[in-house]
Formats: C-alpha cells, sequence, structure tokens
C-alpha cells in the first residue's frame, strides 16, 4: 500500500517547484535583455594587474554603450586629451601634449571613429599641454585638418595663451575646421552654451542614453589669475538600467575655479557624484579641492600625466600626482581607484613608458557595470612600484 504523503512534505514541494520556476523565468529574461553583440571585456577590475599586458579588445569597447578613453600623447610631457564614444557619436576633449601628439592620438581613435567626423570638440583652456593639437603650425596636420569637426566648444575667456604664436595657429586652425556638409565647423563658447547665446546648448545628445552638460562657473565671465581656472568644464550624463551615472572633466580648474564650480551647482543642479573624475589638473595639489570632491564623491579617478616628472618641479612631492592631491583623494573621495597614463623615467633624456597606459572606461545600459580596461596594466596607484617609491601611503589606504 502506498503511503500518503504528508502535508508539510506537499507544501515544500510546492514551494520549490515555485522558486525552480521563478529561477528560470530570471534567467530567460537576463538572457533576452543582454544585446547580441555583448561580450564580458577581457580585463574589468580596477584592482587587480592585468596579466595579459594584452592590447586593448577594440571590438568589446566598441560594443558598449559609452567608451571614455584618456590617452597616452607619446611624449614626455604631460598633457590631456580624452576621446570619448557612444553609438556612432564621437567627442574630443582637448588635444595635448604638443604638435607631435597629432598622430598619435588619430591613430589610436580612428579605431573607433571610423566615418573621419567628431561630432564635438572641447577645447578647454589656452594652453599648449591642451590644445597644442589644434594649434599646429602651418603645414602640419592639426585634429582640425584630420577630422570633420560639427562643433568646437571651446574657453571664454584667455589672458595669458601658451603662446602668442600658438594662439595664433589655434585661430587659423580652427577657422580652416570643416564640418561634415562642409561647411565652416560652427564654434561656440562654454558662456555661449551656459546662456543659449549664438545658438549653443546647455546640453548635447552623445545617444538615446548618453547626454553631455556643460558646467557653470564664474571664469567663464570674470578675470582669473591663473589661466587654468578658464577650463571648461563639463559632466557626461548616462542612462542604465540600474540608474544614471555620471563623468566628470573640469580641464586644469583649479580650487577657486572649482568652489565656484560647486557653488554654482547649487541653483543649477547639475553637478552630481560621479563614477568616474578626470583628475583636475593632472593631479596638481592646487586643484582637486575637499569642497569639490566632497560634492562629486568620485569612485574613479584618472590621471593624465607623466608620473613623477620634473618638467614643471624638481620638488618631488609636488611632481604630478602630487603627494597632497593623493591625500584628498583618500580622504575626501574615499577611494584608491585611481589610474595614471604615463610614467616618466628621465625627464631629461626624454626616456618615459606606460603607467596603466590609455586607460579606457565603458559602461553599457544593459549591465550597468562600469569596467575599467588599461592598455599596460589595471594596477592601481596605491599598488605601483612608482608610488611606493615616491609616495606616502594615506591613512586611508593602509
Ligand atoms: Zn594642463
Amino acid at each position: 500500500m502506498a503511503k500518503k504523503k504528508s502535508p508539510v512534505l506537499k507544501i515544500l514541494g510546492f514551494v520549490f517547484c515555485l522558486l525552480l520556476g521563478a529561477a528560470c523565468s530570471f534567467v530567460a529574461l537576463a538572457w533576452v535583455s543582454l544585446p547580441d553583440s555583448y561580450e564580458i571585456p577581457q580585463s574589468t577590475t580596477g584592482s587587480t594587474p592585468n596579466p595579459s599586458n594584452g592590447q586593448l579588445d577594440v571590438e568589446t569597447i566598441k560594443g558598449q554603450d559609452l567608451s571614455i578613453h584618456f590617452l597616452e600623447l607619446g611624449n614626455k610631457y604631460t598633457g590631456d586629451c580624452t576621446f570619448i564614444k557612444s553609438g556612432n557619436t564621437e567627442m574630443l576633449i582637448d588635444a595635448g601634449s604638443r604638435e607631435s601628439s597629432v598622430p598619435v592620438i588619430s591613430n589610436y581613435i580612428n579605431q573607433y571613429c571610423t566615418d573621419g567626423i567628431l561630432e564635438y570638440v572641447v577645447v578647454t583652456h589656452a594652453h599648449q599641454d591642451h590644445y597644442a593639437g589644434f594649434a599646429t603650425s602651418s603645414g602640419k596636420d592639426s585634429i582640425f585638418d584630420i577630422y570633420k569637426v560639427n562643433l568646437i566648444i571651446e574657453f571664454a575667456k584667455t589672458n595669458k595663451a601658451d603662446t602668442a604664436t600658438m594662439q595664433a595657429n589655434y585661430i587659423r586652425e580652427k577657422g580652416e575646421a570643416k564640418d561634415s556638409a562642409g561647411n565652416q565647423t560652427k564654434v561656440v563658447t562654454a558662456l555661449d552654451c551656459v546662456n543659449g547665446t549664438n545658438e549653443a546648448q546647455r546640453t548635447y545628445d552623445l545617444s538615446s542614453n548618453v547626454n553631455f552638460t556643460i558646467l557653470y562657473h564664474e571664469f567663464y565671465e570674470q578675470e582669473a589669475s591663473s589661466e587654468n581656472d578658464y577650463s571648461v568644464c563639463l559632466i557626461v550624463n548616462q542612462t542604465t538600467s540600474a540608474g544614471d551615472k555620471h563623468y566628470l572633466f573640469t580641464g586644469d580648474l583649479e580650487k577657486d575655479g572649482e568652489e565656484s564650480l560647486v557653488s554654482s551647482s547649487k541653483n543649477e543642479g547639475y553637478l552630481y557624484e560621479v563614477e568616474v573624475y578626470k583628475a583636475g589638473h593632472h593631479g596638481s595639489k592646487t586643484s582637486s579641492s575637499e569642497a569639490l570632491l566632497k560634492k562629486v564623491k568620485p569612485k574613479k579617478v584618472c590621471v593624465c600625466c607623466c608620473a613623477g616628472s620634473s618638467e614643471y618641479t624638481s620638488k618631488n612631492e609636488n611632481q604630478f600626482p602630487t603627494q597632497i592631491f593623493i591625500n584628498r583623494i583618500a580622504e575626501f573621495a574615499e577611494t584608491d581607484q585611481v589610474f595614471v597614463t604615463s610614467l616618466c623615467i628621465d625627464y631629461k633624456n626624454a626616456q618615459f613608458t606606460s603607467m596603466n597606459g590609455n586607460i579606457v572606461i565603458s559602461c553599457s545600459f544593459a549591465t550597468a557595470t562600469t569596467y575599467v580596461n588599461c592598455s599596460n596594466n589595471n594596477t592601481i596607484l596605491k599598488e605601483t612600484d612608482w608610488f611606493k617609491n615616491n609616495r606616502t601611503v594615506p591613512p586611508q589606504w593602509q
């Protein structure tokens, strides 16, 4: 005679079937919501070295909804160049550090930009380590000669451009720039964007889920004691399945400009906590102030510099990235996820190498995971030999 199942067993069996059904539905839903082209990137974290030391997987990065690339510039000089891609829209923020960087930059971005069009170019300020690639001497290709550019957003003010000759070159080159329709490229200032003058917009779309907003600070209008404080600042905003993500670019803005940026944002509401912050002014002690870091609390910080170079000072602790910058990131940003493009070996003899190399941050709507994928390795700053030999570990990083 068959035994009758107890009621408790029946209930347990029912619950088990329910859980199994729910799990199967979840897996099926997750499967269909991933895009066909999605692949897991080769190296995905900021905390472990990339053992392969390999090349970036370009196709994987191209498949992400947003990628942000902090570029090495092919010489011993510190400088900025950030390439941003979302869908078929490409954007360049600055093109340092010297004329010789132009082919280095174009060779890199041609992997991602196949139509020869940069929809947006931002020129943060008139220092050669940021705009040399736009301001080449006549006869040498500038970024504006190599690409069609649909819109240039430039600094609203300058009073000590590097140098008068370079500024003249910049004015000539941007005047010759052409857009994708063959017309002269439209040029607006950051102040035009804020005020809506000259048909400029405050926010521009990169794709359906990604846009950028020009942020306001007073030195778009007021005299600044430092040319750096004229820097164009912007925030990239991305909608993902797990909420919005933000990425902050402040050029070489220094403490006064940062304080104005933060106080202006109280009324405007465009400045958020950010996923990634491009370290202001290459990790200088005069930028990345407490006020800014407390406001934006970056999860990751990318420094564009040739670490430990004596280009600007022989005093070790003030060479980029400076000890004071590191201390403030550790204390107020509360992250140790700091990445640096290049490493100086011997400035006088022009010897340099990659630190992390080209740093690529990428994120897609579906997974909402922020990937760090560097061309040399993914070692965070505090774990590098350079840091161990030249910097003191802040207490928060111990
Ligand atoms: Zn700079």
